[in-house]
């Protein structure tokens, strides 16, 4: 519940910085677009003011008034050379334009206060075009014709312009016309435009990758953290599972225990010697097992809690494990029960910890002779495993097995299968498996009811 609240919160999380960065990254791109075509446009205006000054200012304005004066009506001049003076401020203008590169013609256009309108006058054009009215023309031309100035970008069937003027007078200081210089803005515009999309589109893909490593990131922590709820989950479970054991097996011998000591108390005088015995050899069986499933206890949990460190050192297994047999030889033949060691001399010894190795052959080897029956053997084994090239060591006996069901989990904590009737803790194979755990080794169990039981587990070899 708690993790997957953790992820709607984090999934929210990971959306609205999707959203923040989505509406950021437009808006950047959006600020980014209106200062670059600002920027564009100031720079062209500022270029076509200084072509039209320098222009004006090399044209004759007493000649510009002679030649307007020369030839009033509209299509007078239908030929660049038809007029000198024509010719001569024409060739002024397509040098001009030539000059600066631009792409449109210039003209130079002459206010007519009569009729309220402006008219073309010379042009760069390859064909003249006098005195054909300029309709719809920017009142900032009427505005500041005597000045000049720069028309804001307007748009025509042919696209945005740019625009700027400056006036053409004569020696008198009369403003005779103005020259008007043209830019089309409508290519930066798509141009900018275009780099725009292009940073969407990048900003967008950029977003978009980090918002998937984002999502995956915040899953796989809520798949952790849901892991480690599940472990908590578990060892809290385990703990409580191992509290009610532990009571349970302190509460059963402590039971006895008391009882016999009391009776002991209670009938002193009237009990035989042989009764008096027997309830003092059960009260110390009591102690015994009292004291067994606390050793394990504290062993297992000293393994487990990590503060047994290992300490390697290479072990000659035929020693170790003779060493380990031979106190159980006197039990084994009271019961009937053959002990064997199948180790060769020659084997590379083992790299194990000697202490902890020892206690996993004491638990199998004393389960063995605890659940065997007479006539039964045990045998341990040793020999180089091919796959892993490490040393392969087996406890094996004959004895009554293990149900299939109680195999899996067999090496947990008090798992006592179904051999009730023998004394036991179930903690031993529970210490085998930390100490291999601890090992990093590989293990495993073979059983089968009423023919034997395997255990087994693979050990680092020490070549010398
Ligand atoms: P216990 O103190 O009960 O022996 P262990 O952890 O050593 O605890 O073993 C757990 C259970 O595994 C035992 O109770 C028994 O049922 C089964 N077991 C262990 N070793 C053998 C064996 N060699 N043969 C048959 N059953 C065994």
């Amino acid at each position: 519940m708690k993790t997957i609240v953790n992820d709607k919160f984090s999934s929210r999380l990971v959306l609205f910085t999707v959203i923040f960065s989505v509406v950021l990254a437009l808006t950047l791109t959006v600020i980014n677009y209106f200062s670059q075509v600002n920027i564009y446009e100031q720079k062209e205006l500022a270029k076509l003011q200084a072509i039209s000054t320098t222009l004006s200012l090399n044209i004759n304005g007493d000649e510009l008034e002679g030649l307007i004066k020369r030839n009033p009506k509209k299509d007078a001049i239908t030929r660049n050379d038809a007029d000198s003076s024509y010719l001569l401020i024409h060739e002024l203008i397509v040098k001009a334009a030539e000059t600066n590169s631009l792409n449109t013609n210039m003209y130079t256009m002459m206010y007519d206060e009569h009729t309220d309108q402006f008219c073309f006058g010379v042009t760069s054009a390859e064909k003249p075009y006098w005195k054909h009215v300029y309709a719809d023309y920017p009142q900032v031309l009427e505005d500041r014709y005597e000045f000049g100035g720069t028309v804001p970008p307007y748009s025509d069937e042919n696209g945005v312009w740019l625009s700027a003027f400056y006036p053409i007078k004569n020696s008198k200081g009369q403003t005779i016309s103005i020259i008007q210089a043209d830019e089309q803005f409508t290519s930066f515009i798509m141009q900018a435009r275009s780099a725009v999309f292009r940073n969407l589109l990048i900003s967008f893909v950029v977003i978009g990758l980090i918002a998937l490593v984002m999502i995956a990131t915040v899953r796989s922590i809520a798949i952790k953290q849901e892991k480690l709820d599940q472990q908590m989950r578990n060892l809290e479970q385990m703990r409580k599972e191992l509290i009610a054991n532990v009571s349970h097996d302190l509460r059963t011998p402590l039971a006895y225990i008391q009882g016999y000591l009391e009776t002991l108390l209670m009938k002193k005088d009237s009990l035989d010697e042989e009764r008096f015995t027997k309830y003092l050899q059960t009260s110390l069986t009591g102690t015994e097992r009292l004291k067994n499933l606390v050793d394990e206890l504290f062993e297992l949990s000293r393994i487990e809690s990590g503060s047994r460190k290992l300490d390697l050192e290479p072990i000659r297994l035929g020693e170790l494990v003779s060493d380990v047999v031979n106190p159980f030889r006197l039990e084994a033949s009271e019961k009937n029960i053959e002990l064997l060691i199948d180790i060769s001399n020659d084997l590379a010894p083992v790299r194990a910890d000697i202490a902890l190795l020892d206690r996993v052959f004491q638990n199998l080897i004393s389960n063995g002779l605890k659940y065997c029956e007479s006539g039964d053997s045990i045998t341990v084994s040793a020999q180089r495993d091919k796959a892993t090239n490490g040393i392969y060591i087996s406890v094996q006996d004959t004895g009554p097995g293990i149900a299939k069901e109680n195999l899996p989990a067999i090496f947990d904590r008090f798992q006592r299968g179904d051999q009730l009737h023998k004394q036991g803790t179930g903690l031993g194979l529970a210490i085998v498996k930390s100490i291999l755990d601890l090992h990093e080794c590989s293990y495993g169990i073979e059983s089968e009811e009423k023919k034997g039981t395997k255990f087994y587990f693979v050990l680092g070899a020490y070549d010398i």
